[in-house]
């Protein structure tokens, strides 16, 4: 995409978040917009990085390894895309928070990967909230419990909760999902629940954004809105 094309978009979308915050009596600060550049050619993401970016999201791993190795070092990496088992190694040092999380196998090997690298991995809890089938993550009601099985995990560390809403035409048709989920996470906040922290709720992309903002968002994933249409047929 051409370059003007793509700040602008950056800028628009900014302000939108910018927007969204103040009506919902936020501080700007309180939510990280996570630039969504799966499939998109490292010329993009460095214009978006110029435009003053430092958050982007990837959902597969060969990608995101090998868009870490290109791009600036001062970039907070999100693995936002189901992640497998045997590719946790590769990653596990990596980046910033892991979004996907949503087996307590999964979470188990997060944990022996990241003590052989000597650190202390952030995670969310990935929810299904519409429980659609096509869709990964827990359902609403074994969310908790997944937060109290791995909260013994001593290498990983979970900082809240994640979803992906349904693609629906009408933003506002999300808002009751996002509702939800955010009163999910106060209700497990409230459990104080050793090693297990809510202050994170990462939900919202290019559709929605601005509703999960009104609704409690801290991150949004937006991919569509700043990078343009993904082509997978390339
Ligand atoms: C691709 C993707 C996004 C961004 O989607 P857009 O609709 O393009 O903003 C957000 N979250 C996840 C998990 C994704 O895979």
């Amino acid at each position: 995409m051409r370059k003007e094309e793509l700040l602008e978009n950056y800028k628009s979308v900014e302000e939108r978040v910018c927007a969204a915050c103040k009506r919902a009596g936020r501080d700007r600060s309180e939510v990280t917009l996570i630039s969504v550049s799966k499939t998109k050619p490292i010329e993009d993401l460095n214009v978006i990085y110029e435009a003053g970016s430092r958050n982007f999201g990837e959902n597969k791993v060969q990608e995101l390894t090998g868009k870490i190795e290109e791009m600036p070092k001062d970039i907070d990496w999100h693995m936002i895309g189901h992640l497998q088992r045997n590719k946790v190694k590769y990653i596990v040092d990596k980046v910033k928070l892991i979004h996907s999380v949503d087996s307590y196998r999964l979470a188990e090997e997060i944990n022996i990967q990241a003590k052989k690298k000597g650190v202390v991995v952030p995670i969310l809890i990935e929810v299904n909230a519409a429980e659609e089938t096509t869709k990964f993550g827990v359902r609403l009601d074994e969310a908790k419990q997944l937060c109290e099985e791995v909260s013994h995990l001593d290498a990983i560390h979970v900082m809240g909760l994640m979803t992906i809403a349904p693609n629906v035409v009408v933003p506002e048709e999300n808002r009751e999902i996002f509702h939800k989920i955010k009163e999910l996470s106060v209700d497990i906040a409230n459990q104080n629940i050793d090693n297990v922290d809510m202050r994170i709720l990462s939900m919202g992309m290019t559709n929605d954004f601005e509703v999960a903002i009104e609704e409690g968002a801290t991150h949004v994933r937006v991919g569509t809105a700043i990078f343009g249409e993904r082509n997978y047929n390339l």
